[in-house]
């Protein structure tokens, strides 16, 4: 895949330089910033793990002898954590060539909220670490017929935000509700919310708030992921500021059809 990335890449810039007299230059110019925001995102994301990964792997096998078992364990986690991350952002990196390429394929099937977001808060356990999450599920709520691996995908995304914005011993609230004809998630954090003119900015590719996001993992992919995966599957995704305490609401929203609601399953368009 990276191999494949660069490739494009260089012939981007290629072509880019080729046009540079004239006014073609303009069509590439974004082309090739979001390239250029790709190369700069891969080359931190994987260098920094692998990193990690590799400075494990050479002190154990020089100095091994030397650590306790606790401590080589502790090594080898924190290795495996950065293995993991490495794992999201090429799975991040292949979600986001999908829904470019228009090659997502959704499996739709009848979904249980409950067994959905159960499936992503084991996902996300990783991130979100001794934090405490609060779920509220309305009991009684139709199934969905979503795909629910995509879904998966967008809740773990918005619950790895929660824990990386929120301080470390805060909460992360999940909410599901049925409202008129509509069914609505919510996952809310206590960080510091998102500045109101960045409110919609965020979904954008490589979009970050502030440059010191730039030094926690990340792709600036994850919300533009999510965003395209919910409007795939007939949906909406919002940000908004809590209004109770500082923090940022994420609210999906799913369209009920009234023939499918009282049939038990939910049809969406
Ligand atoms: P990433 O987290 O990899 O930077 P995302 O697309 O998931 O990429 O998020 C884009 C930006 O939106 C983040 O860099 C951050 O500035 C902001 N953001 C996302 N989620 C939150 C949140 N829960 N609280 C505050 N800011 C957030």
């Amino acid at each position: 895949l990276l191999d494949a990335l660069i490739d494009q890449i260089a012939v981007a810039m290629e072509r880019v330089r080729l046009a540079e007299s004239v006014d073609e230059a303009r069509v590439f110019s974004e082309t090739e910033r979001l390239r250029a925001a790709l190369l700069t995102s891969i080359s931190h994301d994987l260098r920094t793990p692998l990193a990690t990964i590799m400075g494990t792997i050479s002190s154990l096998r020089t100095y091994g002898a030397l650590y306790d078992d606790a401590t080589r364990e502790e090594m080898l986690a924190a290795a495996q954590e950065e293995g993991e991350r490495l794992n999201r952002f090429v799975a991040n990196l292949l979600d986001m060539t999908r829904l470019d390429t228009g090659a997502l394929e959704l499996k739709r099937e009848p979904i249980d909220l409950g067994d959905l977001v159960g499936t992503a808060l084991r996902r996300a356990a990783p991130m979100i670490g001794n934090r405490k999450v609060d779920v509220a599920i309305e009991p009684d709520l139709p199934l969905l017929k979503l795909d629910f691996v995509l879904m998966e995908q967008v809740l773990v995304n918005l619950l790895d935000n929660a824990a990386k914005y929120g301080p470390p011993q805060s909460r992360i609230g999940i909410r599901a509700r049925k409202e008129n004809n509509q069914v609505t998630i919510e996952i809310m954090d206590e960080g510091s919310g998102i500045p109101e003119d960045a409110l919609e900015r965020i979904f954008d590719k490589f979009f970050r708030v502030k440059a010191a996001d730039r030094q926690r993992a990340g792709t600036g992919l994850g919300l533009a992921i999510c965003r395209g995966f919910v409007e795939a599957m007939g949906g909406t995704v919002v940000a908004e500021n809590r209004t109770d305490r500082s923090g940022a609401i994420f609210r999906i929203t799913f369209p009920l059809t009234t023939a499918a609601e009282t049939a038990g399953a939910v049809a969406l368009p």
